[in-house]
């Protein structure tokens, strides 16, 4: 079994075309677990063959909102790639407005109907939601807008909508509303660098945080301003502990049975094999 989980990385990215597998072989050696996030339908397909050659490897299969321009339709090859037993989860998906300039108000009209038909997706196939969700410059704008329809499908859905909202960024307020929801948030590595989460992650509860590292982004310390990797994981799990003033194992465990109740496929999949 593992003993971390990297919710959120990107080892098929070309950062990693020199190594992947050794430093596959190395993660594997950490008992560590990630989950390979694909961002459109070439890199999910890369996601799902990595996970089908390594047991400590899974996939999540969707569409970057950051990805699309008005001609962009989703992508119904995707429903087939959802199917795959690797595949533990659906995203990158929600909406991202950092680089919409203010008025493109159509462009934000196709990122919603995107985001639907990957919740659809995602209920359909009970697989929890990956979200990328980043506002415009300063604004919580995107995170508002992707809980108006989250809620939505929670009033309708109820707990079989479930997800995990990456990289967090959002307020105390947007926090409470996931959490309301049943949303876990995952923090990187970026947590070692400042103190603007902090609050943030002394206030979710315990059974709500994961962690990840969005490799190869966004190095913690010690590895600041390198590649960042899913070994690093292990420096995010030790600040989440810090940060809240908990033992290590206890937050170590914690975070790890996480993953593992909010993944059902991830915890099958591991008690089955030799992990
Ligand atoms: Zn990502």
């Amino acid at each position: 079994m593992f003993e971390y989980f990297d919710i959120h990385s990107h080892i098929d990215f070309p950062d990693f075309d020199l190594d992947r597998e050794e430093e596959i072989v190395r993660i594997k050696e950490k008992k560590i677990g990630t989950t390979t996030v694909g961002v459109g339908f070439d890199s999910c397909q890369r996601a799902i063959a990595l996970a089908e050659k390594h047991d400590n490897l899974f996939a999540c299969v969707g569409e970057h909102p950051g990805d699309f321009d008005l001609n962009s339709v989703f992508d119904e090859r995707l429903l087939e790639l959802a199917k795959n037993p690797k595949v533990v989860s659906i995203g990158e998906t929600g909406l991202d407005y950092y680089r919409l300039k203010s008025k493109d108000e159509n462009l934000k009209k196709v990122q919603k109907k995107i985001f639907e038909s990957q919740i659809d997706l995602s209920l359909s196939v009970s697989k929890p939601l990956m979200l990328h969700v980043r506002g415009s410059k300063g604004s919580q704008d995107a995170y508002y807008d992707a809980l108006e329809i989250l809620e939505h499908y929670h009033s309708t859905s109820g707990d079989k909508l479930k997800g995990n909202a990456h990289f967090f960024a959002g307020d105390m307020d947007v926090l409470k509303r996931f959490i309301a929801i049943g949303f876990t948030v995952s923090f990187t590595g970026v947590i070692t660098f400042t103190n603007d989460y902090d609050e943030l992650i002394k206030y979710t509860p315990l059974d709500m945080i994961m962690s990840e590292t969005d490799a190869p982004f966004v190095a913690p310390v010690p590895h600041r301003g390198g590649r960042n990797s899913p070994l690093y994981v292990i420096e995010v799990v030790k600040k989440i502990a810090e940060i809240r003033n908990e033992p290590f194992d206890v937050v170590k465990t914690a975070l790890l049975n996480n993953v593992l109740r909010h993944f059902p496929q991830i915890s099958a999949i591991a008690s089955s094999s030799s992990l």
